[in-house]
């Protein structure tokens, strides 16, 4: 098992489940160990079905573990973890309530009165960039604003850690960007831990502080990726920076060998 670091703060400890139905067993995840350090975002990343959901809804607290242990901030996670701030790869708006009104539903239940309410929700749609959609309704707005509605209300629950389930699969390229460079800024802001599902290998690199890559059926884990940039990268200049691209080819490496090895002609003059 690898070493526990003092500054570990989620740690998966040799983290096996297997999920029961009827009859039969079936495991999901093995022998996972995995530390991860408060204030970081930690990339799941791998095929789907090797067991990346799974790693979420144990931090969450909603299924335990069949062998191993599961620990937040130096306790086993037993039962609901409501440190955590939970989107899943719906987004679940309430389809009768206007963005303003998804936004608030945390707050509503946490007993906030009206006017901090309000005021509260106004400051969020402005983080996200929605200030100007807040009466608009979910279905009179686009994928990408949806997105951005579901984290703000994600935000509006103030937890210190945000667990993301593949929150911008459907999006086009440039909303992607514009998204992931949201949600970093956001995330240093507030010192936010995020562990955060992908089968993107560009969107890994790119978010990540570290990967950790997994592979096969059931899932384990292929290796731990430290990224080469500081936490304060600027998103958009990624591309022009040979850190970033030598950090994407050793994640395509990990996870495609077969499609990855370099063309001839650029083997030959290397
Ligand atoms: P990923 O998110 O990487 O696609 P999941 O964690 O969702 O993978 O699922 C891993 C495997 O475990 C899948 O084969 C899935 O069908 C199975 N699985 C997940 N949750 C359950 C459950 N509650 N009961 C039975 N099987 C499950
Ligand atoms: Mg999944």
């Amino acid at each position: 098992m690898a070493d526990v670091r003092p500054d570990d703060f989620i740690v998966f400890s040799d983290v096996t489940k297997t999920f029961q139905t009827g009859t039969q067993s079936y495991t999901a995840i093995r022998d996972v160990t995995l530390s991860m350090k408060r204030g970081d975002i930690t990339m799941l990343l791998g095929p789907s079905g090797c067991g990346k959901s799974t790693l979420l809804n144990m931090t969450a607290g909603l299924i335990s573990a069949s062998k191993g242990r599961v620990s937040y901030g130096g306790t086993e996670v037993s039962g609901l973890n409501g440190k955590v701030a939970y989107m899943t790869q719906q987004d679940h708006l309430l389809p009768w309530r206007t963005v303003a009104g998804n936004v608030s539903v945390p707050l509503e239940v946490a007993g906030l009165p009206k006017r901090q309410c309000e005021a509260r929700v106004a400051e969020l749609l402005a983080l996200v960039g929605l200030k100007d959609f807040a009466t608009s309704y979910p279905n009179q707005i686009s994928g990408g604003m949806r997105k951005r509605c579901a984290l703000a209300r994600l935000l509006a629950a103030e937890r210190e850690t945000l667990l993301l389930d593949e929150p911008f699969g459907a999006l086009d390229a440039q909303l992607r960007l514009t998204l992931q460079a949201e949600l970093l800024r956001i995330c240093r802001k507030l010192n936010l831990t995020v562990m955060f599902v992908t089968h993107d290998i560009e969107e890994a690199a790119a978010l990540g502080d570290r990967c950790a890559v997994f592979q096969g059926r059931p899932g384990t884990i292929a290796k731990v990726f430290d990224n080469p940039l500081p936490k304060d990268r600027d998103l958009a200049r990624l591309r022009f920076d040979p850190r970033h691209h030598a950090f994407t080819n050793e994640l395509w490496a990990m996870l495609t060998p077969d499609l990855s090895a370099a063309p001839a002609e650029l083997q030959a003059s290397a």
